[in-house]
């Protein structure tokens, strides 16, 4: 599904360059639940702004479902991150205007999914994550696992083949990030493969595999 061959980085801070990945090389197949962890600083954002097609290498390849992501047009990339990838953000990032349903129901909208089919599909994708009886809630009307649970469903609802989710758990208690890692473990058993990323190692051990990223490199890729 993912193949990173050899990706590197470099961010220029005026005169001083910053190698945010240094030659990066690990396959995720389909169905798997992957972390990748590492400390603040290491890299992860950057490797996530690559793998969700935000940004390109410098160097090296990415290959995601067999294409070719250096060689895809800007056109290509925004099609590629509709369609093939569901991001979950630290901050949930839903639009407060609108409540849980519809916010479920905006890359419906932009698919050109009618009315009718998106509001019945919200429904049962907010079903999937437990809020079926929060439809009506604007975010400012849920709980913040409740407003995490909400983007994991609008993540679903463009039916992508990975999900990618950066520091999921980060602006959680303890109790409540658990709960949305049992969440992905649930929808990883249904089949979606998912890739966490986290700085938190206890969080990171809850997926099946880790990818270790410290100062840019793959540290260590341990299988338990
Ligand atoms: P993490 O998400 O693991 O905390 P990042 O990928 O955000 O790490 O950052 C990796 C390195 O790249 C850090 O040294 C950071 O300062 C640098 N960096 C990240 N984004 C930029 C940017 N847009 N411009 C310059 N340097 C950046
Ligand atoms: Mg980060």
């Amino acid at each position: 599904m993912i193949e990173m061959k050899n990706v590197s980085k470099t961010y220029m801070i005026g005169d001083t360059e910053v190698k945010a990945l240094d030659q990066i090389h690990f396959q995720i197949g389909k169905g798997e639940f992957v972390a990748i962890v590492g400390p603040s600083g290491s890299g992860k954002s950057t490797l996530m702004n690559m793998l969700g097609c935000l940004d390109v290498p410098d160097e090296g390849e990415y290959f995601l479902d067999g294409i070719d992501i250096n060689n895809s047009s800007d056109n290509d990339l925004a099609q590629i991150r509709n369609t093939k990838i569901g991001f979950v953000f630290q901050n949930f990032n839903l639009l407060s205007k609108l409540n849980a349903l519809e916010n479920v129901e905006v890359p419906m909208m932009y698919k050109g999914v009618s009315a009718g089919e998106s509001k019945r599909l919200a429904s049962a994708y907010l079903e999937r994550v437990g809020l079926q009886d929060r439809g009506k809630h604007t975010p400012k009307e849920l709980s913040g696992g409740q407003q995490q649970r909400v983007a994991i469903a609008r993540a679903l609802s463009c039916e992508p083949q990975i999900i990618l989710a950066d520091e999921p758990t980060g602006a959680l208690d303890q109790k409540t990030g658990r709960e949305i890692i049992c969440l992905l473990k649930e929808l990883n058993a249904q089949g979606q493969t998912i890739i966490l990323i986290t700085h938190d190692n206890n969080i990171a051990q809850q997926a099946n595999r880790q990818i270790c990223i410290i100062d840019g490199q793959i540290s260590e890729e341990p299988r338990l």
